[in-house]
């Protein structure tokens, strides 16, 4: 599959628009709400940053925004409804702030909420896809300055690669960085090769080019983001393992982080610049989603249960101190009682520092939709309700063992509950919040662990 490169000469033409904009915009705000995995953040990290070059500037919330992007996600069942839900209540404040709604995001290549938008949602005036957010600032120029009715672009492709689109990060000292986007898995429950195309790597030099300014302006910790990083291949002969060892050399980052990684495609190479590095986290999220080779078999997963927990095997042993994070998806079509007991039985034997769990809920357009055997609701709560408590069991076990202990963390900013309490994170990424002085934030300090509240530990400042 050919990757289409956004040529210099169109993105230039992108800043045209912005520059245009910017010459008549009064000072409006915009409102970004953004759903879903930390793609979707950093896709609207992107979306800030041309809106702020066209002059725009954030809004606290929806009520006093000009410029509004619902930035969607296609995973969860209830996404749907949450989104179109909002979208009607704006409906009173939209001619109050002569408002613009857009609607982007992984929903927006499904071509049935296509046609529901089409049909009856009037108030969405953009609708533009994941295969061309570089492509905004002119359908916002449309609309703004053309007063085109509806303006509705989604590229039904196999994807695209830009660069040099302006990016406006929430943090200084932490940045996320997309290093390639798309899938050719086509997990049976997935809808994302669907919605976000296939497989395309952007070249390390634009990557490491984009980290080491991040380095420059004070950024400590980088997240390498991909739906599969580690099949991560801008050409021949340079692979995912090259691109760490790279970014290890960039002075300045001291914490390096990646998802979401496949465990079929963690080769040796990438244990061993994670073992030889001081900079790469050793908290390696590694998807099970299920612990019977049956169910991993109909969920097309590319391993067994024995080649998982071998992989993990081989890591502990280049990596002592790895710790392993994890995604699990409970009443997969046909899983009997045996099968989750393999799930269990993996996650005992994985003592995992953390556990996502999700209920199996059914995707339109997936092939598991078809399948037959679908588990009752109840059985899968039942199911659900068994898995946590096996695995908040853990975590408390997991979190004692930080009290007591001294932890170098990178303080993030204000807790959300308390401005006078910071909050940070260990290298093993457990959040830490502590009293500090506020000129902590973006530091990387150290705390003595006092006390553990399951999904939090409290400090005090060294
Ligand atoms: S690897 Fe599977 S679960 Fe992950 S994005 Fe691709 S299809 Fe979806």
């Amino acid at each position: 599959m050919a990757v289409t490169k956004v040529s210099d000469e169109e993105i230039k033409s992108q800043y045209d628009y912005m520059n245009k904009i910017r010459s008549f915009n009064q000072g409006g705000k915009y409102f970004i709400f953004t759903l879903g995995c930390k793609l979707n953040e950093a896709d609207s990290e992107t979306m800030s940053g041309m809106l702020e070059t066209m002059g725009f500037s954030k809004a606290e919330s929806f009520d006093d925004a000009k410029i509004v992007i619902f930035n969607t996600c296609s995973i969860r069942e209830n996404a749907e409804e949450k989104v179109f839900g909002k979208i009607g209540e704006l409906k009173n404040i939209k001619d109050k702030n002569d408002m613009i709604i857009c609607f982007a995001g992984c929903m927006s290549q499904e071509e049935h909420v296509i046609q529901k938008i089409k049909k009856s949602y009037s108030l969405i005036d953009i609708v533009f896809g994941t295969h061309n957010i570089y492509k905004f600032p002119e359908l916002l120029y449309k609309k703004m300055v053309e007063k085109q009715n509806k303006v509705l672009d989604v590229l039904d492709i196999d994807g695209t690669i830009y660069e040099g689109l302006p990016v406006k990060r929430e943090s200084t000292s932490q940045a996320s960085v997309i290093i390639m986007n798309g899938c050719n898995n086509f997990c049976s429950y997935c809808i994302v090769p669907y919605v976000r195309g296939r497989e395309r790597s952007r070249q390390p030099e634009e990557i490491i080019k984009e980290i080491e300014g991040l380095a420059k302006e004070g950024c400590k910790e980088v997240l390498l983001l991909g739906q599969n990083v580690n099949s991560y291949n801008p050409r021949d002969g340079y692979n995912f393992a090259n691109l760490l060892s790279d970014i290890d050399k960039i002075d300045g980052i001291n914490i390096i982080k990646f998802t979401s990684p496949h465990p079929k495609d963690f080769k040796d190479d990438v244990i061993s610049v994670i073992s030889k590095s001081k900079k790469i986290s050793r908290v390696i999220h590694l998807p099970l989603q299920s612990g019977s080779t049956n169910i991993l078999k109909a969920m097309n997963r590319g391993y067994t249960k024995e080649q998982y927990l071998e992989l993990a095997r081989k890591i502990k042993a280049k990596i002592p101190d790895a710790l392993f994070t994890t995604d699990i998806i409970v009443g997969f079509p046909g899983e009997t009682e045996e099968d989750f007991e393999e799930t269990l039985d993996v996650v005992r034997k994985m003592n995992y520092e953390q556990v996502f769990m999700f209920i199996y809920s059914v995707r339109h357009g997936t092939r598991a939709e078809k399948m037959p055997n679908h588990i009752p609701e109840d059985v899968k709560s039942e199911r659900f309700g068994r898995l946590k408590t096996l695995c908040d069991g853990m975590t408390e076990i997991g979190m004692n063992k930080y009290v007591g202990t001294v932890q170098k963390v990178l303080v993030e900013g204000e807790s959300k509950t308390n401005k006078d309490v910071l909050t940070a994170r260990t290298t093993s990424n457990k959040i830490v919040n502590f009293e500090g002085p506020k000129d902590l934030i973006g530091k990387e300090v150290e705390v003595k662990i006092v006390s553990q509240h399951v999904w939090f530990l409290k400090g005090e400042l060294v």
